[in-house]
């Protein structure tokens, strides 16, 4: 899959509007706590500005119902732009409204535009045509480079690019670097090639688990879609997360495992705890024996001596989704340990976004990883196998020799 690129684009003098993601995390105070999907954005803006361009940037930021609302303002992301890009950025006060269009058209070679949060205004996660076309009009190139979002098709996603011909949008640098990481991924791994799944449950991860099947090596299942697994061998799990109605369908993914070769490992022993409680009563027992009434809530020591051991060999790894209830401390161990391993092999490691990248960074791991890719649920389908609808209006059509 080729996408139109920016570097195709002739950009001198233009106006360009940049979708970007800036839904950065924020303490109580306002503060930005972790500005990496900010930093990630500034190659593909330096690009536009040193080729002479007026830049509009747009982003959404947390969930407001579709009006102002100063909670969500992007004043913090326009401080911390003018810091990271050393020149003013303007906040308009609205997104498609007198003040946003007026200052867009105002804009000057070298300036730059944020407009505010995206989702004031309905609009855009309803992928309205009306509000499309009003951020299209804003500018003569669009740029995605918002692969956190690519999954959704919005308006500044999806809908806009409708206005705009094949010469003038293209993925900007972070869009193109996700999706050809995950596709030399998902085509040609380095092998020994282990895929490390966990998080909440089997429902979320079940299609990426059946895609990723046929391309690795080996997997090594944790967190809480492990007990429907293990009761589907039969085990007694307590009170532990379960998905009963995908008992047939775990069972189906490790036949097929099996079928395939590929080898399947599930924790063999568990952290079980009395209650889901940070203060609980815990210890640690085999997957076999966890008592009546308690809940696995991390992997055991057994199983994290058992993953080092198959981590030792691999030539990549794929690591979606907590061990654990990593947010609570004493449930934290197995998914700490696990990174820390993934962090100290040879191998290409990609993490998947979401919870697992704010695991790694938490523990201060993010630097030795390979590739930490900036979207939890769009990095899911690609591993699922799907075209992202923000992505597909980017894609060059196949040329038949
Ligand atoms: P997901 O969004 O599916 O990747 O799941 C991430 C969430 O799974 C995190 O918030 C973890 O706390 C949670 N989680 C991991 N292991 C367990 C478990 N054994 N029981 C309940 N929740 C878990």
């Amino acid at each position: 899959m080729q996408l139109y690129t920016i570097k195709e684009l002739d950009l001198a003098n233009k106006r360009v509007f940049i979708r970007c993601d800036f839904n950065v995390p924020t303490d109580e105070y306002n503060n930005i706590t972790d500005d990496r999907r900010i930093r990630s954005a500034i190659a593909t803006i330096n690009y536009c500005l040193d080729q002479d361009c007026s830049v509009i940037l747009a982003s959404h930021f947390g969930r407001p119902d579709g009006a102002f609302d100063s909670k969500y303002s992007l004043a913090p992301v326009q401080r911390r732009l003018q810091l990271l890009l050393k020149r003013d950025v303007q906040l308009s006060t609205d997104v498609v409204g007198e003040d946003a269009m007026q200052k867009a058209k105002d804009l000057k070679n070298g300036e730059v535009l944020l407009l505010e949060n995206l989702r004031f205004e309905a609009g855009e996660t309803k992928n309205d045509k009306e509000f499309s076309e009003k951020l299209a009009s804003m500018a003569d190139i669009y740029i995605n480079d918002a692969f956190g979002v690519s999954h959704r098709a919005h308006a500044s996603v999806e809908g806009i690019t409708h206005f705009f011909d094949e010469n003038s949008k293209a993925a900007g640098f972070l869009l193109q670097k996700e999706i050809q990481f995950f596709a030399t991924l998902m085509k040609k791994p380095a092998r020994p090639f282990v895929a490390i799944v966990g998080g909440s449950k089997v429902s979320g991860k079940l299609e990426a688990l059946v895609n990723l099947l046929p391309r690795v090596d080996k997997v090594l299942i944790g967190g809480g879609m492990a007990f429907t697994f293990l009761k589907k061998l039969g085990y007694n799990i307590g009170a532990s997360l379960v998905e009963d109605d995908l008992l047939d369908e775990a069972g189906r993914i490790m036949d097929e495992a099996k079928k395939l070769g590929v080898k399947f490992y599930l924790p063999v022993d568990i952290i079980a705890a009395e209650k889901f409680d940070p203060e609980a009563v815990s210890k640690a027992v085999t997957s076999q024996e966890i008592p009546d009434g308690w809940m696995g809530l991390d992997i055991g020591p057994a199983t994290v001596r058992l993953y080092r051991e198959v981590l030792n060999n691999v030539q990549t790894v794929l690591w979606n989704g907590p061990m654990g209830v990593y947010e609570m401390e004493r449930f934290s161990r197995g998914s700490t340990k696990i990174a820390h391993f993934v962090a100290d092999s040879y191998a290409t490691t990609v993490v998947g976004g979401g919870d697992t990248a704010d695991l790694v960074q938490r523990i201060g791991l993010d630097e030795e990883m390979t590739f930490i890719s900036t979207g939890g649920g769009a990095s899911l389908e690609l591993l699922e196998g799907k075209t992202l609808p923000g992505v597909q209006p980017l894609v060059k059509p196949v040329i038949e020799e």
